[in-house]
Formats: structure tokens, sequence, C-alpha cells
């Protein structure tokens, strides 16, 4: 909030996703107490296992997958999640693609680039970015924006101005960027969703 402000931008142009992967149980409800229903979860079978619950208590739960998605499982989370961060290959577009004109409707989707260029980590390199939003797109999925997570060591500003320039040139109003070490930052450089997790519920246990 405050760093949205700082920054000269409204509150309700960003979007606050509560990350509680690994977070037990008792933390999860207790921020649900305090009125947060944004949620964000980097696995499906951990997201499938504990939010039926929370959402028979409340049925404005909106769920953000932020973890990278197997084909085999994209069943599950297109019924599952209101949006998806980690689309990163035309592998997975065609899949989510097919699930879509089956249902009829889909998750919005963020293109995850890898703006470090990182071999372990996912994303579609910057240099193939352009094409895949396009290949996407060509299959009517409702892709929103990009995503992307700078390296732990870098300065992440130039990772977000990186991805603000790119989502530009596509004409994609979304950026999925900033966690709980960098989202000021993020909100400068134009972040519409922010994905906060130990700053808001505290450091994960080990699972
Ligand atoms: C875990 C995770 C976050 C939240 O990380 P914090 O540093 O706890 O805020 C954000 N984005 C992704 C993709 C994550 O996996």
């Amino acid at each position: 909030m405050q760093a949205a402000i700082a920054a000269g931008r409204g509150a309700a142009d960003i979007t606050l996703i509560a990350v509680s992967k690994v977070q037990p149980a008792e933390r999860v409800a207790a921020i649900l107490g305090q009125g947060q229903r944004v949620f964000g979860e980097n696995r499906v079978q951990e997201a499938a296992g504990r939010w039926p619950a929370f959402q028979a208590d409340h049925a404005d739960i909106i769920l953000h997958l932020i973890g990278p998605l197997q084909t085999n499982k994209a069943r599950q989370a297109v019924g599952m999640f209101a949006a998806i961060h980690t689309l990163d290959r035309l592998r997975l577009a065609e899949v989510l693609a097919r699930l879509a004109q089956e249902r009829g409707t889909s998750p919005d989707l963020f293109v995850q680039v890898n703006t470090g260029a990182e071999p372990q980590k996912a994303g579609v390199l910057p240099d193939d970015t352009d094409a895949l939003v396009a290949a996407a797109r060509a299959m009517d999925l409702p892709v929103v924006g990009l995503m992307c997570i700078p390296p732990a060591e870098d300065d992440p500003a130039p990772h977000f101005a990186m991805l603000a320039a790119m989502a530009a040139r596509n004409g994609l109003g979304g950026l999925s960027m900033g966690m709980s070490g960098d989202f000021e930052t993020a909100i400068a450089h134009g972040a519409t969703h922010v994905r906060v997790g130990s700053a808001i519920f505290g450091e994960r246990v080990a699972p």
C-alpha cells in the first residue's frame, strides 16, 4: 500500500497475492480472517489439498498458480485457479488451449520470462517471449501479462524494467513481479500483481 503511494500509483491498480505455499493452515486462516482473499500457491497438489475446505467457508477466495505447471496437472489446475502465472512453453499453451475450448473458459495467463537466462530456472528466454505470446494469442488463450523471478543475487530493478518493456511492446497490461524482498521496487516499475509470502505469513517452515 505504502509502496504504491510512494510510486504514485493507486493501491487499487495492484493485486496483492498472498503466497501461502507451505504455510500451516492456522496461518492461512489468520490471514483469511484479516480479509485477504487472493492467494498464491506453487504446487497444484498442495493447493488441491488445502483450499476446498477454506472455500467452503469463503466463496470469494481467488487462487493464483505461481509455480511450474506440468501438462499432466493442467486439467486440475484450470479447474482450480483464476490465473496461471507460469505459461512458459508452447506445449503447455497447446494443452491449455485444448482445455479452454472444452470448458469454454480459461484462467488468465501470464507468460513467465526467465529474465536472467538462468539454466535452472523456469520461464521462456527473453528472445523467445514475443513468439510465445503471439502463439498463445493465436490459440485464443487469454494472455494478460508477463511474470518474472529475478536471479536472487542480482539487483532486481533491471529485470523488472526489462519485463515492463517486453510487456509494453506486446500490448500486455499485466506485470506479475515483486516478492517479499523487492515488491517496492517492482511496484515502482509498474507491477500489477505482487506475490508476497514471508512478509505476510512469516518465514516458511521447512516442509
Ligand atoms: C515463494 C514464491 C513467492 C513468495 O516469496 P517470498 O519471498 O516469501 O515473498 C513469490 N513468487 C514465487 C514464484 C514463489 O515461488
